[in-house]
């Protein structure tokens, strides 16, 4: 046996448990790891407190990602001893997930750890930083450099949002951080933020077009935020929109598209493809410099992890959190 989180399905909704987990209960995968770190992402919040269907199988261990040692391996591309990290894929969701001593995966879904990132600066980063990193890669593909004007990041003090600060600054941006934390200035103009501007700004109904204010952005919120995000795109801009934490509506109209050709830039980093996570990764170890990611990072056990779940729904964490498990 060893020690995780388990979610156990009841009449009305589900339970928690910090409890002993059979090894036999894993599910089928062809790599086993000794899990050394995890992380807490909003969907691990959402997951951990069941305010959105994010679990789709039970008993489940939550957690959507982890670095570790491998353990046992029939993958032709990982050997006993190897150092990998996962984020995605349906860990924590569909598949026995992080918050573990131990998991039971396909080892296509790993990826080596990558060169110059120990494994807690690649949980530091998590799906999260990912996630930002995959905005940044999206805004470069649609051809926009810090030439074209300032970015703007919302949900800025969030995990996300720090890292796509950060992100967006060291590549040369000027960053335009939205926070409704203002008590948190000094952290993002550390990250690299520019300009500071408070979320209600950006919070209310959308004008189909409003003055415009910036080239690009990196949006966590989604909602009527990123409709007047839209709203005050430079011609031919773009938003990278990842989030929902205001909702996963979006009220806005075709005039930002139609009238100054922005574009709008999905982002999921749930099943991006190999090629590309490694790409994003070995961008990510070059990017981030080791004081950046140590000012954004809290550190809390295992055993813990619980308690932060209602915080970072409430946007109450700050930047990232890494999990110690061994
Ligand atoms: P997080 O750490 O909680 O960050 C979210 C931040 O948004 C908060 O810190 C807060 O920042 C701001 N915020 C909170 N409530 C808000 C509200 N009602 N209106 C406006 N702003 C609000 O969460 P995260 O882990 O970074 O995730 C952020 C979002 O991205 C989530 O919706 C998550 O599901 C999504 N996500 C998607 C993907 C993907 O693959 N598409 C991957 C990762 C995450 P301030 O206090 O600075 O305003």
């Amino acid at each position: 046996t060893f020690k995780a989180w388990v979610i156990d399905q009841e009449e009305g909704g589900q339970r928690l448990a910090f409890r002993d987990f059979d090894e036999s209960g894993l599910m089928p995968g062809d790599v086993t790891v000794r899990i050394t770190h995890s992380t807490l992402n909003y969907k691990d919040g959402l997951a951990l407190t069941g305010r959105a269907p994010i679990v789709r199988r039970f008993p489940m261990i939550p957690g959507i990602d982890f670095a570790g040692i491998v353990e046992t391996s029939g993958h032709p591309d990982y050997a006993v001893g190897d150092a990998v990290i996962l984020t995605g894929w349906g860990v924590g969701e569909t598949h026995l997930g992080a918050y573990a001593e131990k998991a039971r995966v396909p080892g296509d879904w790993l990826v080596p750890l990558p060169a110059g990132l120990s494994a807690e600066e690649c949980m530091a980063i998590g799906t999260a930083g990912f996630t930002a990193m995959l905005g940044l890669m999206a805004l470069d593909h649609h051809g926009l450099s810090p030439e074209a004007g300032p970015a703007v990041v919302t949900g800025a003090s969030g995990g996300v949002g720090s890292v796509a600060v950060a992100l967006l600054a060291r590549t040369g941006w000027r960053v335009v951080a939205a926070t409704g934390r203002a008590a948190e200035t000094a952290y993002l103009r550390g990250l690299g933020a520019a300009e500071i501007i408070d979320r209600s700004e950006l919070s209310g109904p959308a004008r189909p077009l409003a003055r415009e204010r910036w080239a690009a952005g990196i949006d966590a919120v989604g909602s009527t935020t990123l409709a007047n995000l839209l709203a005050m795109t430079r011609a031919d801009g773009a938003i990278a929109a990842c989030g929902l934490v205001q909702g996963m509506d979006l009220p806005t109209s075709v005039a930002p598209f139609i009238l100054r050709g922005v574009s709008l830039l999905g982002i999921n980093s749930v099943t991006t493809p190999r090629p590309k996570r490694r790409e994003a990764w070995k961008r990510l170890a070059g990017s981030l410099d080791g004081a950046q990611l140590t000012a954004m990072t809290t550190r809390v056990r295992l055993e813990d992890v619980r308690d932060l779940a209602e915080e970072i729904l409430a946007g109450r964490v700050r930047g990232r959190v890494v999990v110690e498990i061994a």
